[in-house]
This record gives C-alpha cells, structure tokens and sequence, in this order.
C-alpha cells in the first residue's frame, strides 16, 4: 500500500510517498529556515505563505510522481503544529485525496516522529513493542509509553518550554541564529562542559517531570553577568563554554527522565525522534548512561529526525497496517 503524506506542520515544506509504512519511494523537503532566521524563530504566517509557494511549485512534479505510483491514500499531519501552516497542508492535502478519489488520514505529526527508524532500512530488526518513544522536538518534548503505534500514554512532557525551542532560545542570545539547535551543538564542540555551573531540574524529583524553561533563564542570566566581566577577546571562548555546558544540562534532565520512564514501566525498547535528535551530543550520552546490556537504543536516521512527509505517510500505514511492520 502507497501513502502520499503532506507535512507542513512548521518550516519544513514536505510532501512523500511511503510503500507499506518503511520504503520511501518519493520524498520533496524543503526547509524554510533561512527565511525564518532574521526573525530568531518561526513567523506562523510568513510560514503558510511559504507553503503555498512551495506546494504550487512542485504541482507539475507531484502529478508525474502521482501518475508512476498511483497512491493509494493521502496522509497529512493536521491539528497540531503552527495553525495558519498546518492549514496549507490539510487543503493541499484535502485537494489531492479528493481528485484522486482516496481516503484521507489525519496524522498527529508528533507521534508520527517516532517512525524515522522504521523508514531506515540499515535499521534491522525494527524496534518492537511494547516500547518507549522519546520525542524531542522544537514543539515538543515528551516521553510516551507505546503499547502498539497508535494505542500510547503519554508519561511526561515538558511544563514550559520544549528542548528544541530553549536550545533556538539560548543560541539567540549568543547571537547564533535560528535553528539554534545544530549551532550550539557545533560551538559546544569547542567548550568546557563543566565550565559554567547550571543546576540540573527537578534533580531531587521522583516522577517523571520535564521542564527547560527554568534552565534557559538561567543559562541566558548567566550569560549576560559573565559576559560584563569578560574581555571582548575572551568572548567566543564564554560562547563556547556556555553553549556547552547548557547542552549537557539540558540533556542530562531529558536523559534522568528517560531512566525514571525505564525503571518505572520495566520497557527497555527506547526509541527516538524529533528534531533535537540530531545532536550527537545527545546519542553519545544517552549511549553512556543507558546500560547497553539492558535498553535498546533506537536512534533516528538524521534525514528523518526533524518534520518530514515520509514520517507522516509512514506512520499514517502503521495506524492501520500494524501488524505488517512490526513483524
Ligand atoms: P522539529 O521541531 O522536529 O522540526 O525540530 C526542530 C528543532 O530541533 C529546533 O528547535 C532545532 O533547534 C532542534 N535541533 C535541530 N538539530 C539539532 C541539534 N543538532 N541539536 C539540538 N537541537 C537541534
Ligand atoms: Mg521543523
């Protein structure tokens, strides 16, 4: 079975076909955030009109790749995302499910973000469930107990801000640009981890809790003291220290919360996704404190680690089909 996902849920511009939930047979993404950097973080509106731009550009390509592989449903990652961008997918997506006579599948994009290891075929096996997914997204950050892909509980998710959007948050104040993400980690490479002293949340709790917005205040407090104390020539080296150190905090909080979630459900099937994935940062330390003898550690592809159509179309198969790609 062939599903056409549309994706549009924030900056990322993506349409893709997906054979039976994991071989991506099409794949269109575009990412907008060039055109959101001078603002520091996503404009929704600038967004949508980007989407339409994007979706009307790639009409004539989209009917030739239609026409070769005659989906067979259009998915699309509605409801929950930016709303004016979420809107120019689902018409789009509305559109195209109703001249070619199919069915349309609403897809919540943030659960889709655990598919990205089934779509990697190097991946083998593929995870089973029961399971945990750990979602780190600009929007998100949550982590949900999987009984099957679509029956979940949600065990926790972020208080306040979300992980990808305190690394945007951070980096804007070291003068990064946006997405701050991929530039913290880089100037990180550079720098002390245990140079700047920042607590870790919550670190006296037992629950499952998850909160970044107490870490990125002080973290940006932090920086601006020691920024009036340090010689403009020792600048870029407080950068890189600051940058480092608040990425291991950060991760250090997820990954406690990650344990509590192992300990308290007894699964030792860990699988990732959403944008922040992409730090290896992240995966290196989620490798060291999670015994590999006990937990297995699903790490997303890179290319599917942000929001992409392919995990929409993929996921959108896996709802229905679970049987097929578990086994
Ligand atoms: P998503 O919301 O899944 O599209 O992911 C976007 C978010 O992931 C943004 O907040 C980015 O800053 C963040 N992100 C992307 N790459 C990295 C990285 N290497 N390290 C940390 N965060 C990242
Ligand atoms: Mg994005």
């Amino acid at each position: 079975m062939r599903i056409l996902g549309v994706e549009t849920t924030c900056d990322e511009t993506s349409v893709a076909i997906v054979e039976n939930g994991q071989e991506v047979l099409y794949e269109f993404t575009l990412s907008q955030a060039k055109k959101h950097s001078r603002y520091g973080g996503v404009v929704p509106e600038l967004a949508a009109r980007e989407h339409v731009k994007n979706l009307q550009g790639l009409l004539p390509e989209l009917i030739e790749v239609v026409d070769k592989y005659n989906p067979h449903a259009v998915a699309v990652a509605a409801k929950i995302g930016l709303p004016p961008a979420v809107k120019t997918g689902e018409a789009f997506a509305r559109g195209l499910a109703a001249g070619l006579g199919v069915e349309l599948i609403e897809v919540n994009h943030v659960i889709a973000h655990i598919w990205g290891v089934w779509l990697e075929p190097s991946i083998k096996p593929k995870p089973q469930f029961p399971l945990l997914g750990v979602i780190v997204s600009g929007g998100h950050t949550m982590i949900i107990r999987f009984k099957s892909p679509t029956e979940f509980e949600v065990l926790g998710t972020t208080e306040d801000d979300a992980i990808g959007e305190v690394f945007d948050k951070v980096a804007r104040e070291l003068g990064l640009g946006y997405p701050g993400g991929p530039k913290i980690e880089t100037l990180a490479k550079l720098g002390d981890e245990f140079a700047i002293e920042l607590p870790i949340p919550l670190a006296d709790v037992k629950d499952i809790r998850l909160s970044f917005a107490g870490l990125k205040t002080a973290t940006i407090n932090l920086y601006r003291n020691l920024c009036q104390k340090t010689y403009k020539e020792y600048k870029e080296f407080l950068k890189q220290d600051v940058a480092a150190s608040f990425q291991r905090v950060a991760f250090l909080h997820l990954i406690a919360n990650v344990e509590k979630a192992i300990e308290k459900t007894g699964l030792h099937t860990v699988v990732l996704g959403g944008g922040v994935s992409a730090n290896q940062r992240l995966i290196d330390l989620l490798a060291q404190r999670l015994d590999p003898a006990k937990v297995q550690l699903y790490i997303p592809p890179l290319r599917y680690t942000g929001d992409n159509a392919a995990l929409i179309a993929g996921y959108a198969y896996a709802m229905s089909n679970y049987q097929d790609v578990v086994t």
